[in-house]
């Protein structure tokens, strides 16, 4: 069992301001800013970024979103994609969902400006990715996440009901009779703020940076799902975790990933001495899905010793490359390395949490008055394993739905407007929590040994034993120690769910457990103050006032 205190906070702030929203929207990635546009249909919206905007995995998203757009593509296609690469535990009613949403919805972007590249005047150009049976990624070059947020931001600044808060920290969410009614956050000058709203959503992002070597923003450290489990949000399928198989180590030691459209164009990935390894791992190579191909990396990695492999686009045509992948090429270049001439080194890194607080199809959480969208959810649309490019269209499509549920719910209440503009104090500033703290690479060092790629019930639970000791509660006036100890929560639940799960599926695969048990198809649900448990099939939380969608 896992249990942690109600409030990561060790005293209230000694001074604390109110403001009042309608809906508060903790995150403006693609998820919260979707959620925000849609909740300011029929309500005041504060949302809050704990950067400066864009900055957010989704600003960084390369390859693309997934939507059945060609002539002889169709939804029920990319639904049997994502459900094979779920591994038998999506949630069917969310992948449809979320398929069906998917082609308007491109279309809507694209008439918003968003400049998708085009085959020509009518249709969208489309690109392969491992997974996918047919091409169908929209894209725009290889900085699709950077052109969607910076849409939705410039609506999102312009809508009159929409206030965006930067470098603003949520710690703590607010209860009022059994309701979440809104969070304690730290503004950008460092002053308390009781945010208190008619209904939240949680859109804080993943928790890939947990591990180090990640293809994440360093802030996502899964902050809202621990703020979320604290409060006593249902969390489901944490263990799921899928690790992009190729990631660059910059100079400087950040991850940088090479999207999987470069193996989808014919980038092939070679051993250090130049020879292929993946065609004799498995039948779809390069092409098979990600955690396949990271398999295959590692077992290719450990028979050569060495700490990395290499990604080939040296045969394709230089121009190709760099039309299709331009930023990569750009971030390459700065390193010395011209991907056109010389063999990209990778090896894989933490990249997407598949599992996350529990959701209905409308974003509702267990908890009344909390939505959740994005990757900081759980809708069930990711199963096991996340389909390539599924995840922004996740965040576009949920995060819409649990914006509109939000404002209802709020107004419902009759609370959809808000006080006065609120305008954080201070200077914007980068946020506690940053790559150098030494507290990070300790966590690091645990999640690799213990929850990386391959697992096992003695790595996991001594993993669990070396984070038994960290502080589950840190002062107001200390947020580094506020975003360690949210970080760490969200390591061990992480741990015990892996622990749980007895065999392999997707992206959880333990050597001690090497395939999947037809018993564990369901999904593990977390609790505070209960022990871990797996549902055959997750009930939907109480109905609330659901928009159609
Ligand atoms: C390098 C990279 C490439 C990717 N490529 C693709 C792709 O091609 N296609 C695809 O579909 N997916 C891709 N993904 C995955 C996808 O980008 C993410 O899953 C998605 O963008 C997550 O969006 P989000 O809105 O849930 O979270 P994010 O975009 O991470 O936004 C989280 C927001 O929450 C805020 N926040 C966090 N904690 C707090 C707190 N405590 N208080 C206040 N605010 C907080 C952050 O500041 C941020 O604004 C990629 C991811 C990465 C990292």
């Amino acid at each position: 069992m896992i249990d942690t205190p109600r409030n990561v906070l060790s005293s209230s702030p000694a001074h604390a301001g109110t403001v009042r929203t309608g809906v508060l929207v903790i995150g403006a990635g693609a998820a919260g800013l979707s959620a925000a546009l849609a909740a300011a249909e029929r309500a005041d919206v504060l949302v809050l970024a704990r950067t400066t905007l864009p900055e957010s995995n989704s600003a960084w998203a390369q390859g693309g979103i997934a939507a059945a757009l060609d002539a002889a593509d169709s939804p029920l296609d990319h639904i049997a994609d994502t459900l094979v690469a779920g591994a038998g535990i999506c949630d069917e009613s969310a992948v449809a969902a979320l398929a069906a949403a998917a082609p308007a919805l491109m279309r809507e972007l694209a008439a918003s400006g968003v400049p998708f590249a085009r085959a020509d005047d009518d249709h969208f150009a489309l690109g392969l990715e491992g997974g996918h049976s047919r091409r169908r990624i929209v894209h725009v070059g290889d900085a699709t996440g950077w052109a969607v947020t910076r849409a939705l931001i410039a609506r999102a600044r312009r809508h009159p009901r929409i206030t965006l808060l930067e470098s603003c920290h949520a710690a703590d969410l607010l209860d009022d009779d059994g309701q979440v009614a809104g969070a304690l956050v730290r503004d950008a000058g460092g002053a308390w703020l009781r945010v208190l709203a008619g209904a939240t959503v949680l859109a804080s992002g993943g928790a890939g940076a947990l591990y180090g070597l990640s293809s994440n923003q360093p802030i996502a450290l899964g902050e809202g799902i621990a703020i979320a489990f604290r409060a006593g949000a249902e969390l489901a399928d944490i263990e799921f975790v899928q690790f992009h198989p190729t990631v660059y180590r910059t100079r400087a030691g950040q991850g940088f990933l090479i999207t999987e459209a470069a193996r989808g164009e014919g980038g092939l990935l070679r051993t250090p001495a130049g020879e292929r390894f993946m065609p004799a791992y498995d039948p779809r190579a390069e092409l098979a899905p990600r955690d396949v191909v990271t398999r295959g990396i590692y077992a290719a990695m450990r028979a050569c010793g060495s700490d990395h492999v290499l990604l080939d686009l040296t045969h394709l045509d230089p121009a190709l490359i760099e039309a299709h992948f331009p930023t990569i090429c750009a971030r390459l270049r700065a390193d010395g390395l011209d991907p056109a001439s010389a063999p990209i080194p990778v090896a894989p890194a933490s990249h997407y949490l598949m599992g996350g607080v529990r959701t209905d199809l409308h974003g509702a959480t267990s908890l009344p008055g909390l939505y959740a969208a994005g990757e900081a959810a759980c809708t069930g649309v990711h199963g096991a394993n996340r389909l390539a490019s599924n995840s922004l269209l996740e965040c576009l499509v949920f995060g819409r739905r649990a914006g509109r549920a939000a404002a209802l719910e709020a107004k419902g209440r009759g609370q959809a407007a808000g006080s006065r503009r609120h305008t954080a104090a201070g200077k914007a500033s980068s946020p506690a929590g940053q790559p150098a703290e030494p507290w990070r690479a300790e966590l690091a060092a645990v999640m690799v040994g213990s929850a990386g790629p391959l697992r096992d019930a003695a790595g996991l639970r001594a993993g669990l034993e070396a984070l038994s000791g960290w502080p589950s509660q840190a002062s107001p006036d200390d947020p580094a120690a506020i975003t360690a100890a949210n970080a760490a929560l969200v390591a061990r639940l992480i741990l015990a769910s892996a622990l749980l799960r007895e065999e392999s599926r997707g992206g959880h695969f333990r050597t001690d457990f090497p395939r999947p048990g037809e018993a564990w198809r369901g999904h593990t649900i977390l609790r505070r103050g209960a022990a871990p448990e797996l549902a055959a099939t997750v009930a939907a939380p109480p109905a609330l006032a659901h928009a159609a969608d």
